[in-house]
Parts: structure tokens; C-alpha cells; sequence
């Protein structure tokens, strides 16, 4: 264990029962417990979730409408009111000398038990007028008598998660106990990174963002803690790499090769600028004697395989071997039909591996990989299988890789030795989670879109259920001219097999009563992959005309002709599922249309569909979408063993974790197990951060 020594006892009394606080009795610490505080430091940590600003407060005439402010007064009148069975009102008038504002809550009558005629109150909120009168709908109360004490006014008050038992007022006595207690503590962060970013001490910084002289004061304790979590979290991250592939030496590959320079050379169209800079970084990354470890992030049709390609003639070029991944065997397939004519052309023997390949065959292609005979390994899961043996992998591409488990990820690169690793998503996953989340690989991004096919070739439409049969109209339309359609009928809730059953249905109405004289296709999750495969290349060879699908055709489905798309249930998808859905049309020259069949009721439902209409920037719409969803539980969903943040938030704090991951990769390489004098400290507390996980951090 790190840095046990240069634990100070202060340090130490930190992870000491919250009973030691003063006036902690045997009834508070319960109350404590059940808001997870059980140790000094818990107590010490327990931010204020607002603050209550009494040194800006406003009068009565001086609260304008339509802003936020902060009132004091005296309770004037307290009134209950039944203006309609099951529905209550409250109202407490507030007064002071220069008039009045009326607090109002809803179906909440135990407010008015609460307080009393002539009590001092403050409320904070946001200040509105009804029938001339100013009021504030459910605004936050202080009750400033007594506990608070006259010196209250002109003081920011912090606000403390409670639960029952527990005053506000009594929490911010036991939390400045504590501070006296346990708030004199050594600082992890070295002086050195502090002075360059201008960071308060941890001292200040616990007693500041508890009770700040001002709003400048909290608003810098809050940064200098944040960046604390956050440097935290990219320690973690960085030693977890460095232990992954930081120690052993990697394929130093060439660069400079025939295969890479004739690549470009036979592609159909020319790169786009976004292209031509990751590849740079992939080769540059390749020719490294460090394995690479690199996310490739572009949208649906964004032309992720041809970097893919590129990497994959740097690998044949250092005659060496690569094995690319993909999801699912639809995908799998694909590529061999895309990029193995390529390889062809540049004479790379490839060979493709799949769950459905015959014995004989697969028998055959083991033998190959093994002796090294062919050089590329295109395929699905059927790659990671134990029995599959490369003779000297170098190069592992994993698309799609959230499909994936880091296990998945890991076994497949294990074939290789300290192979380079190149995942690919088109989950446009914002800019501040590629960076926590994924924090320990690094990142090229594919903005633009190639061919031509700017934000305007791709039309997204919301349809109300009246507008159906014109809808209908538009395919048959889209037909006659030529090209195809995709009806996504998924359930997003039901099971596989209620999915299958759905669209099933759906594709003998759509075939039998609206489309007679088209032909309708099938693809459900639940058909045979020979079936799949059939489906699929009678669609894009043009004998389908109209194919009903689940959400298996998400995934990197290519078919150009394809140039309408109608979504059933649409307000029922994730802004996420939904543009990746609409990457399906337009991918060729001719322009694209998307029809969401929509009734959204709900508000969240409402905002999603006016969302996904308003933009086609996959990055836009992530970012917006976690703002809808709030980051919650992203950590827990996303990847396990991350510690979780208390003040940082991944969508307001951008700048910071930009700035902790600079100083993490920084100081991981200048003292790789964090063992200098003033590094020991911040190893300790990623040690307590990751918990259990410090055995896979540390670089044991
Ligand atoms: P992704 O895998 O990122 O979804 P693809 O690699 O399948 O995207 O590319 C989408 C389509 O764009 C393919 O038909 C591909 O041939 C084409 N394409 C890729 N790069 C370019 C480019 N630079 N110029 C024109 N077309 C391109
Ligand atoms: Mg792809």
C-alpha cells in the first residue's frame, strides 16, 4: 500500500466513527447512517447540495418577477385551500415593510403546520405574479429564529441533504464539528500542480465549501474539490492502462510500406481531412513500441472502415497479423464483401471467421491463422474462441466495441503479444465521458461526413398517427423512383421474441393491405443467420423493396439504395437508438428521409422528438441526451470500478476533466506506481477511490 506513512493522525482520524464529532449521539449517528455517513470523513465530505444567500437578499418591492431571489420577512397569514376536491393549496404570506409575497405549494397541507404566525422566515426562489399578487411556487424556507441566531443575516447559509431526525440547522452544526475535527488535513494535491492551477488547500477548500465568506469563495472550493475527484478518477484510469500495456514493449510497426501507399491509391474516393488525421494518429500510434491503445468515435456512415483498412495495411506492411471484430454476423459479412476485395487488390491474404462457419472451412482458417499464412482475420466472437491461435497478431480492431465486454476485449488481444488495440463506435458518446468513461484510451474522432453528404442529406420528420396512409404514400413514391425502405418496428421494452412477433405481424399487414404491389422483407434478431444473411442480400440486391425490421439492422447495416425509413413507436426509442437507426438512409448520394411515427405524451417524449429533428450532429445529440437523462447512473451502467463523482459532473465539467486526464497521463509517466514523496498521498486516495478495483490499478 502507498503513502501509509505520510498519513498524518489527522488523516487517520478521518476514517474514525462519526461518533467522535461532537454532540453525535447514539440517535443522530443513525440518522447519519441512513444517509451513508458513518466516519468523520463522510461527515466532513457531505457537501452542501445549494446554498441559502442571505448576504444578497431583496425586499418585498425590490423581488422582481420572472427572477430568482432571495426574501426575509415575518409570517404574516398561513391559509389552506380546497378549490377542487383533491387538490390543496397553501399559502404563507411573507411581509416586511415594504409589502408582501405569497408562498404557494401544492397538495403539500403539512406546510402549513410548519410554521406559525410571526415566525422570521426566508424564502428563496423563483419570484412570479398571479392576479397582481407576487408569489413564489414552492419556494425554499429557512426559518431564521432562533437556532440560526440574529447573526445569520448577511451570512451564506449551506444546505445539507437531512432526513428525519435531522435539522438543517443541526446538520451545519455537526458538520462544522467535524471540521474541527478532521478538516485539518494533508493535502494529496502536490503544491506544484495547485500553484499552476490556481487550487485553494484541501483545508479551505472543506471549510469554503461548507461555509463560504461568499460565491466566489464556494465557487473555488467547489473547483479545487472537483478537480481532486476528477484527478482521482484519471490516476485510476491512467495506472490501469499503464498495467494493461505501459510495461511491456510493443510492435514497433512500419509505416512506410507498399501496402499503406497503394491503399490510398486503389480507395474510390479520397479520404476526408477527419480520415486522413486518424489514420496519421493510428500509424503514428502503430509505429510506436508501445501498444497502442486508441478509440476511433464517427458517426453512422462516417467511414470508420476505410481508417480500419488503413491500420489494417500497416499491419501487413510490418508482415505481422490483425484481427477486426464485429458485433454481430451481418457485420461480419459486410466487411469481408468491403473490405476484403481491397486486401485482395493489395495481395493481403485475409480469411473470414464467424460462429456459421463449416467445420471443414473453419478448420481450414485456423490452420491458416495459426501459421501465419493469411494475415487478416476478419469475424465475430468466433475469433476470441480458445482454440483460435494467430502465429504473430499485432494489430487488434474491435468495432462496434461497446457490444463488448472489456473481458471480451482483453481475451481477444491476449492472442497477440502486447498487440495494438483499435476500438471503433459509431455511439457518439460525448466529448467528457470519452474522457472519464473511457479515460484510458485516447481518441480520434471522424466529424465530417464523406461524399458530399452534409447535415441536410438526411431529412427527419415527426408523423402523428392521422398522417400515416400519407406516410405509406411517400414509400410506395420512394419505390417507384427506384430506391428502398426500412419499417423499424421494435418494441423497445418486449423481449426478443415479442419483437419478432410484433414485426412479424406487421410486415403481413404492411404486405397483404397497404403494400400489395411491393415486395416486403423480413429481418428480425430471432431468425437464422442463414436466414438473416438471405434476407439481407435479397434487399440489397433490390429484389426487397421494403424491408420490416427490429433494431438488428442498427448496427452498420449498408445498403445505399435504402432512402426512407419509417420508425414505429418512435417516442419510445433514446435519442441515441434513433440516430443511429437513421445512419441506415442516405448513405449513398441520393438524400434521405426519416419518418417517426409519434404521439408523444410525455414532455420527455415531446423534447426527444423535437430533438432528434433539430439535429443530425451525433455528438449534439449525445451530449443532449445526457442532459435529458442527467448522468445518473452512467458509471454503473457503462463500466463498473469507477469510483463515483460527489461534485464533478460530467456535463458541466468538461474543462476540468480535460485538465485532470493532461495531469494524470503526466504524472503516471514521471512515477508510474505514484511511490515519490509528494505523490503518495494522491495514491493512497486512488487506492481508497477505486476500492476493491485498486488490485487490477495498482501495478502490482
Ligand atoms: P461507418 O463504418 O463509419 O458507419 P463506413 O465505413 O461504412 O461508415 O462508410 C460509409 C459509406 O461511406 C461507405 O459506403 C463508404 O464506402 C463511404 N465512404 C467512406 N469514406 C468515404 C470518403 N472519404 N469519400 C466518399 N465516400 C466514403
Ligand atoms: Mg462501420
Amino acid at each position: 500500500m502507498h503513502g501509509g506513512d505520510a498519513r498524518s493522525s489527522t488523516m487517520e482520524r478521518w476514517t474514525h466513527p462519526v461518533t467522535e464529532v461532537r454532540f453525535v449521539d447514539d440517535r443522530k449517528a443513525e440518522a447519519l447512517a441512513r444517509l451513508d455517513i458513518h466516519t468523520v470523513e463522510d461527515l466532513v465530505r457531505h457537501y452542501p447540495f445549494r446554498y441559502l444567500d442571505l448576504t444578497t437578499t431583496a425586499t418585498m418591492v425590490q423581488a422582481r418577477p420572472g427572477t430568482e431571489a432571495t426574501i426575509v420577512g415575518t409570517v404574516h397569514d398561513i391559509k389552506v385551500k380546497h378549490p377542487r376536491p383533491r387538490l390543496t393549496i397553501t399559502e404563507i404570506a411573507l411581509v416586511d415593510s415594504t409589502g408582501a409575497v405569497i408562498g404557494v405549494w401544492f397538495n403539500q397541507p403539512y406546510i402549513a403546520q410548519r410554521f406559525r404566525v410571526g415566525e422570521r422566515l426566508a424564502f428563496a426562489g423563483r419570484v412570479e405574479i398571479d392576479y397582481g399578487l407576487k408569489q413564489m411556487r414552492t419556494p425554499f424556507v429557512e426559518r431564521l429564529d432562533d437556532e440560526n441566531g440574529p447573526d445569520t443575516l448577511g451570512r451564506i447559509l449551506p444546505v445539507h441533504r437531512t432526513t428525519e431526525g435531522l435539522s438543517t440547522n443541526w446538520m451545519r452544526r455537526l458538520v462544522s464539528e467535524a471540521l474541527t475535527l478532521g478538516g485539518d488535513v494533508a493535502d494529496p494535491l502536490p503544491v506544484s500542480l495547485r500553484r499552476e492551477h490556481g487550487l485553494m488547500s484541501l483545508r479551505h477548500a472543506l471549510r469554503a465549501i461548507h461555509f463560504p465568506v461568499d460565491a466566489d469563495d464556494a465557487d473555488q472550493a467547489r473547483r479545487r474539490l472537483a478537480y481532486e475527484e476528477l484527478l482521482t478518477m484519471q490516476l485510476g484510469l491512467q495506472l490501469r492502462r499503464h498495467r494493461e500495456v505501459g510495461e511491456r514493449p510493443g510492435h514497433a510497426h512500419r509505416t512506410d510500406g507498399t501496402a499503406l501507399s497503394r491503399f490510398a491509391e486503389i480507395l474510390p474516393f479520397d479520404l476526408t481531412g477527419d480520415q486522413r488525421a486518424a489514420v496519421a494518429e493510428i500509424a503514428s500510434d502503430m509505429a510506436a513500441p508501445i501498444p497502442m491503445n486508441r478509440m476511433l468515435l464517427g458517426d453512422v456512415g462516417s467511414g470508420k472502415t476505410a481508417v480500419a483498412a488503413a491500420a489494417l495495411a500497416i499491419a501487413a506492411d510490418s508482415k505481422t497479423q490483425a484481427a477486426m471484430m464485429a458485433p454481430t454476423e451481418v457485420l461480419a459479412t459486410q466487411y469481408a464483401g468491403k473490405v476484403g476485395p481491397l486486401l485482395d487488390e493489395l495481395g493481403i491474404s485475409w480469411r473470414l471467421l464467424t460462429g456459421s462457419t463449416p467445420v471443414a472451412e473453419r478448420r481450414s482458417v485456423l490452420s491458416d491463422l495459426a501459421d501465419g499464412s493469411a494475415t487478416i482475420a476478419l469475424g465475430t466472437h468466433a475469433l476470441f474462441q480458445d482454440d483460435v491461435a494467430f502465429s504473430r497478431l499485432s494489430l487488434v480492431i474491435v468495432d462496434e466495441q461497446h457490444r463488448f465486454g472489456v473481458t471480451q476485449r482483453l481475451a481477444l488481444r491476449a492472442k497477440g503479444e502486447a498487440a495494438d488495440l483499435l476500438v471503433m463506435t459509431a455511439t457518439p458518446i460525448p466529448r467528457s465521458l470519452a474522457l472519464t468513461v473511457y479515460g484510458d484510451l485516447d481518441t480520434s474522432y471522424l466529424r465530417e461526413r464523406p461524399g458530399g453528404r452534409g447535415p441536410e442529406h438526411v431529412v427527419t420528420e415527426v408523423i402523428a398517427r392521422s398522417g400515416r396512409a400519407k406516410a405509406y404514400d411517400r414509400v410506395k413514391a420512394a419505390v417507384k423512383q427506384g430506391h428502398q425502405a426500412y419499417v423499424v418496428c421494435a418494441l423497445v421494452d418486449e423481449s426478443d421474441a415479442a419483437q419478432a412477433k410484433a414485426a412479424t405481424s406487421e410486415a403481413r399487414r404492411l404486405q397483404e393491405r397497404v403494400f400489395p404491389g411491393l415486395k416486403v422483407g423480413l429481418l428480425t434478431g430471432q431468425m437464422r443467420s442463414s436466414e438473416k444473411n438471405a434476407v439481407m442480400q435479397r434487399f440489397r440486391d433490390g429484389s426487397v423493396d421494403v424491408l420490416v425490421a427490429t433494431t438488428v439492422i442498427e448496427v452498420g447495416v449498408d445498403v445505399p439504395n435504402a432512402t426512407l425509413m419509417i420508425v414505429e413507436d418512435a417516442e419510445r426509442f433514446g435519442l441515441a437508438q434513433l440516430h443511429q437507426l437513421r445512419g441506415r438512409v442516405g448513405r449513398g448520394q441520393h438524400a434521405g428521409e426519416v419518418l417517426l411515427f409519434a404521439d408523444a405524451r410525455s414532455d420527455e417524449g415531446k423534447r426527444r422528438m423535437q430533438v432528434i429533428v433539430s439535429t443530425n450532429d451525433g455528438f449534439a445529440l449525445a451530449e443532449e441526451d445526457l442532459r435529458l437523462r442527467g448522468e445518473g447512473d452512467l458509471f454503473g451502467q457503462r463500466q463498473s470500478g469507477l469510483p463515483a463523482l460527489r461534485l464533478a459532473s460530467v456535463i458541466n465539467d468538461i474543462d476540468l476533466i480535460a485538465l485532470s486526464r493532461i495531469d494524470a497521463v503526466s504524472l503516471v509517466s514521471d512515477d508510474p506506481h505514484l511511490v515519490a514523496l509528494e505523490h503518495a498521498l494522491l495514491g493512497w486516495e486512488v487506492s481508497l477511490a477505486f476500492g476493491a478495483g485498486w488490485e487490477w490499478v495498482s501495478a502490482g
